[in-house]
């Protein structure tokens, strides 16, 4: 048998974490068994879907390294409106499905409660189709469903407990449940990996599977996504969306490897591994059912290890976007003219030893293309202390005439300069640096001075000291 899985985002909005962890998990699975990982995109929900949304998880799949070509799709739900009705019809015509004209207020006149679901009244009154009646399903009075789930072992549930649920809607339109296991049985999926948040719906759909006489898929229901507050990631409340972290610069390799740890390890207590190692060591059937805390700290810690772990010239590559701006990342503040691509090579080392996420390179570099710095007010107050005036006379006739102008130079000049007002290197160097990068953190100082060259260091340095008079 060929595995078929599939990923069937619904696009109501940014790519989802959770969703792209669920989608790395159909790849792989498909992956290593020589199967296929058809991409679905279910845009039957008119008013919540938009064209860009399904672009956006596009592009972000892609960016993930899920590429156009390595899934078959994307298939959109909305073409297969056709089956899903004659499904609907088929169960209706087979007596497993009747239609329903109760309204919700009916209902609950009738069992006195809002919660306890749908009390049979349409059963057996052989309603025909009619504007307004919804279709139900006839779920068995008797037994049990049990579903097969790899990550679950076989959650089992009583057949009477599950009401005569909703097929399709009072205008005809068939529902999600309906929908989704109509395009798994067309699309010949075999197994379906998808979030915890769809278990409850799965005897319903297996219900489905048996009634339209086709054998259920396997299931596997991949643990919720929660904050550090053990609350379902929601898109209101926490950053959620791929495409955010991506153009806060975290590198593809790194969230996908994050990622596929929510839930599951490779072996030998390792976290950053290889994408490789994931492709062969991962195992559905490991995934820990409990719900998975997405840690982003943990993510920045891990990011910052991708990127020094890049060839230096790949990591200058990997800045361009935050050095320029593109469609979704604000510009830096320079204008385009004013960057010097060797000075930015100069420091890159320096850079790449020190940031988390590559869009934090532009507030270590910007001292280099504005023609004056961006000066940080409260950072100017904290270095610029008394005897701060006297600290920049000095350095500044030390440097007109140093020779040559290079880090180590610099440095044992602002050394000696502090060392005879009793100052240590660290304090000589607050007011200097805040002078010349606008900021009391930064790349390293003297190298920093380097690339900026003398003119431009001691311009800066005399505009501080004016400012101080
Ligand atoms: N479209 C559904 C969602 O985005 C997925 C359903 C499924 O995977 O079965 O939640």
């Amino acid at each position: 048998m060929t595995v078929r899985v599939r990923f069937a985002p619904s696009p109501t909005g940014m790519f989802h974490v959770g969703g792209a962890r669920s989608a790395l998990q159909n790849w792989i699975f498909a992956k290593q068994r020589g199967g296929v990982c058809v991409l679905r995109v279910e845009d039957t929900d008119a008013a919540r879907n938009r064209p860009e949304w399904t672009e956006g998880i596009l592009s972000a799949l892609d960016w993930i390294g899920i590429a156009r070509g390595s899934y078959e799709g994307p298939y959109f739900q909305s073409a297969y409106a056709g089956e899903h009705r004659a499904a609907a019809q088929r169960l209706h015509e087979g007596g497993r499905a009747y239609y329903c004209d109760c309204t919700r207020e009916d209902v609950q006149a009738r069992t006195g409660s809002q919660h306890r679901g749908y009390d049979g009244f349409c059963r057996d009154r052989g309603l025909p189709a009619g504007e307004g009646r919804a279709l139900r399903f006839r779920t068995p009075d008797e037994g049990e469903t049990v579903v097969v789930d790899l990550i679950r072992g076989e959650p089992t549930f009583e057949n009477k407990l599950i009401e005569d649920f909703v097929i399709a809607r009072g205008d005809g339109s068939p529902v999600f449940l309906l929908a989704n296991v109509v395009d798994d049985m067309t699309m010949g999926i075999t197994h379906v990996i998808r979030a915890e948040e769809h278990l409850p719906n799965t005897p319903k759909q297996q219900l489905l599977w048996d009634a339209l006489g086709v054998k259920p898929p396997i299931w596997a229901h991949v643990p919720v996504v929660v904050n550090e507050k053990r609350q379902k990631l929601s898109k209101r409340r926490d950053k959620v969306a791929l495409e955010a972290y991506r153009d806060e610069g975290y590198l593809a390799d790194a969230m996908r490897n994050y990622l596929m740890l929510l839930g599951w390890a490779p072996s030998g207590d390792r976290e950053i591994v290889p994408w490789s190692v994931i492709e062969d060591e991962f195992r559905l059937d490991e995934v820990n059912p409990s719900p998975a805390f997405f840690d982003e700290k943990k993510l920045r810690a891990f990011n910052g290890e991708y990127i020094r772990a890049l060839p230096v010239e790949d990591f200058v590559a990997a800045c361009q976007p935050w050095l320029t701006g593109t469609d979704t990342i604000a510009p830096p503040p320079w204008q385009p003219a004013e960057f010097d691509r060797a000075a930015f090579a100069a420091v890159a080392p320096l850079a790449q030893t020190r940031i988390a996420v590559l869009s934090e390179i532009v507030p270590n570099v910007d001292f280099l293309f504005l023609a004056d710095p961006l000066i940080d007010e409260a950072a100017w107050a904290k270095a610029m202390k008394e005897g701060a005036a006297d600290l920049l006379d000095a350095a500044i006739t030390a440097f007109e005439s140093l020779e040559p102008w290079d880090a180590g130079s610099l440095k044992a000049t602002l050394e000696a300069v502090g060392a005879e007002r009793g100052l240590k290197l660290g304090k000589a160097q607050a007011p200097v640096r805040v002078a010349v990068t606008g900021r009391t953190v930064g790349l390293p100082l003297f190298e920093s001075l380097e690339v900026l060259g003398r003119d431009r260091t001691l311009t800066r340095l005399r505009a501080a000291r004016v400012r101080l008079v």
